[in-house]
């Protein structure tokens, strides 16, 4: 738990969020500000501030991050397609540093991304 860190303060439930999957060792809620019908964030339970950081750490717990949002598409019913993406960096639009998977879906998402 890192005391400043936004996304630390949801999982361990001093800012409220809509939960969709809860397990060990991830969390998905749904982002306050959607940029689709279905837009889910999906973190680790442990402060780790980027995917790379995750992967270092363990990358067991990147596979769970991504079994996580797999099993959302799936409870969401985006068999049409969906868009996982990790924003690295200030460069790529991280704006929280505790590592995030988004997940995006139930539109038609286009590429390349705007
Ligand atoms: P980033 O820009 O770091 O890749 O993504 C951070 C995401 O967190 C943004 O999409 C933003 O809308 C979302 N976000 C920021 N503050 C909150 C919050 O308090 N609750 C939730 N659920 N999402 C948030
Ligand atoms: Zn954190």
């Amino acid at each position: 738990m890192s005391d400043d860190c936004l996304f630390c303060k949801i999982v361990a439930g001093d800012i409220p969020a809509t939960v969709v999957r809860d397990d060990e060792r991830t969390l998905a809620f749904r982002d306050v500000n959607p940029q689709a019908p279905v837009h889910v964030l999906v973190v680790p339970k442990r402060h780790l501030p980027d995917a790379a950081a995750v992967l270092a750490d363990d990358p067991t717990l990147l596979s769970a991050m991504f079994a996580s949002a797999v099993k959302v598409t799936e409870d969401e019913k985006l068999g049409d397609g969906y868009r996982l993406v990790f924003n690295t960096g200030k460069g790529a639009g991280q704006t929280v540093f505790h590592a995030h998977l988004h997940l995006l879906g139930g539109r038609d998402l286009g590429w390349p991304p705007g």
